[in-house]
């Protein structure tokens, strides 16, 4: 989508409709989840009874659904009474519920609206949104999931969560998948690779984020996001963090041999955020493979958060308590992010890759990111950019200040023995400069 558009994210019925079975059928498990919004239709008569032309009452609705929406997420008028929202690649069901009562809660507060006499007035909407979310393919229809959700809405005032049957019951190249990946984590058959993290003062690279990667039979490359969300039904995530922070520490510990004293960020997911045994599996991996806790950054999105807060802040203070660095990653994207800054310590601030796609061509964006360097700052946390894919963009976020910057600008993710490789050979490079600088 081009940045002017993106704010707006309004489609025809139909064209959300067909959005959504195309959703459905996205064979690596698409996560979405669809609400319908029934505004109260006897507060609307009274809006009309009250000579208030319905076009600024739903024009007003329409500005308050946009301001929430995030980039790739669509929204339709199926009637003057029903909206339709489609939030697209959304984790988990909790965060569906949130964003459904961050938007009960917008709609419901007073729309200003002028008067025939001439003086203002207020409408209050009683809003109902009935929202379903799914991991698919389940299959699902994207008419079955609408009328689904449709009854939920129609049930009464407020949010009606709707569990979908038949939502964790998966195609039959799913189940293939999930097989060949159970056995390829018997078979030790996946791997971790590093993407440098560049830092934007002095060009220096010393970090790096790990990412996991596996090569199917058939030699295709498997979607990461897939092989999580694969650990997380089948409760293997835990193994998979133990198998990514493990391989992380040990190479740590092979590239400090090399005079490469590196940090490496490890991604957590809600589930392993919730598991007890997180903090002693972290500190006996560091301890296993001699790595300064501080050379080890963990990163979390508001949703492993927000899967169980108490949990999640107990873990994450023992962490922290360990001396490990604590990392805020896709920045920007959930719904209330600011709740987290205010609750949690982090050391990082990771600004989402859609935030900084355009930055060197969007004013907006621009703005955007500026004001996410200031408050990562204003906590005393880094900033770092992800998805930097141009120089343009790189110089656009020197000059704003951002710390750090990862995106395939700098490098992709490298496997461990190329990543050494690449660092070396720019150190060397540095140290070259540096000499032929000194000569007179
Ligand atoms: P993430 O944490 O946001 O990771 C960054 C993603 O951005 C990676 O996708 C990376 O390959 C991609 N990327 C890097 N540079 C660029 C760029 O310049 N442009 C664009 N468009 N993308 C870029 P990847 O490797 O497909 O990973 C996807 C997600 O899977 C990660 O998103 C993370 O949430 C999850 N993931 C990956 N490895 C692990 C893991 O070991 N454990 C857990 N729990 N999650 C993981
Ligand atoms: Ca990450
Ligand atoms: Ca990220």
């Amino acid at each position: 989508m081009q940045p002017h558009e993106r704010a707006r994210g309004r489609l025809a019925p139909a064209g959300l409709l067909r959005l959504l079975e195309e959703q459905l059928a996205h064979a690596g498990g698409a996560r979405v989840a669809l609400l319908v919004i029934a505004l109260s239709p006897s507060d609307r008569q009274l809006a009309i009874g009250r000579g208030v032309a319905v076009r600024t009452v739903l024009g007003e609705v329409a500005r308050r659904v946009e301001s929430l929406l995030r980039s790739d997420d669509r929204y339709a008028f199926a009637s003057r009474e029903e909206l339709w929202v489609l939030l697209v690649g959304l984790p988990s069901e909790p965060l569906a519920e949130l964003a459904a009562r961050t938007l009960l809660d917008r709609l419901r507060r007073p729309i200003a609206v002028p008067s025939t006499s001439g003086s203002a007035g207020a409408i209050h909407l009683q809003p109902s949104i009935g929202v379903a979310w799914t991991s698919g393919p389940a299959g699902l229809d994207a008419s079955s999931m609408l009328a689904a959700v449709t009854g939920a809405a129609a049930s009464g005032q407020g949010i009606r969560l709707r569990r979908l049957r038949g939502a964790r019951d998966h195609a039959p190249n799913q189940a293939q998948l999930e097989q060949e990946l159970l056995e390829a984590l018997d078979g030790n058959e996946l791997e971790v690779h590093f993407q440098p993290q560049l830092d934007l003062r002095d060009g220096r690279c010393s970090s790096a984020e790990a990412l996991i990667r596996w090569r199917r039979r058939d030699g295709s490359a498997a979607d990461p996001e897939a092989i999580v969300a694969i650990c997380e039904r089948r409760e293997l995530i835990v193994p998979l963090t133990r198998f990514t922070l493990n391989t992380s520490l040990r190479r740590m510990s092979e590239w400090s041999g090399l005079g490469l004293d590196m940090s490496v960020a490890v991604n957590l997911s809600a589930a392993t955020l919730s598991d007890p045994t997180l903090p002693l599996m972290v500190s006996q991996a560091l301890e296993t493979w001699g790595v300064p806790a501080n050379r080890l950054t963990l990163e979390l999105t508001e949703n492993a958060l927000i899967r169980n807060l108490r949990v999640a802040a107990e873990a994450m203070k023992q962490i922290h308590d360990l001396g490990c660095r604590l990392s805020i990653d896709d920045f920007g994207t959930g719904y209330s992010p600011y709740t987290y800054l205010r609750q949690f310590s982090f050391q990082e601030l990771k600004i989402d890759r859609s935030f900084v796609r355009h930055i060197h061509c969007d004013d907006g964006d621009r703005r955007i990111v500026r004001s996410l360097v200031e408050l990562a700052h204003a906590f005393g946390m880094h900033a770092v950019a992800e998805g930097v894919e141009d120089q343009e963009s790189l110089l656009a976020l020197r000059a704003l200040g951002c710390d750090l910057a990862q995106g395939w600008h700098v490098s992709a993710a490298l496997a461990a023995d190329d990543f050494a490789k690449w660092c070396l050979a720019r150190r060397d490079a540095a140290m070259k400069r540096q000499a032929a600088a000194a000569q007179p």
